[in-house]
């Protein structure tokens, strides 16, 4: 399994990360992208591909 990450410290809250996801793993509360529903991401790195930022990482878990 694997997992997106957010660099807050690189998020600049664009949003395009929760339009990108098909899976609503992904919402904006305060000034960054946070993950909120770990358990439905399907690893299809559609978010880090689209962050302008480069702020998502995927890091694999067992
Ligand atoms: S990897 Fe895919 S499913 Fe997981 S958070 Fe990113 S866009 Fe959503
Ligand atoms: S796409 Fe990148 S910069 Fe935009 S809200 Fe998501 S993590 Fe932040």
């Amino acid at each position: 399994m694997s997992r997106p990450i957010i660099n807050t410290d690189e998020c600049s809250a664009c949003g395009i990360c929760v339009d990108t996801c098909p899976q609503s793993v992904l919402e904006i509360v305060g000034d960054a992208a946070v993950v909120v529903n770990e358990e439905a991401c399907i690893a299809c790195g559609d978010c880090l591909e689209e962050c302008p930022m480069g702020a998502i990482e995927e890091i694999e878990e067992d």
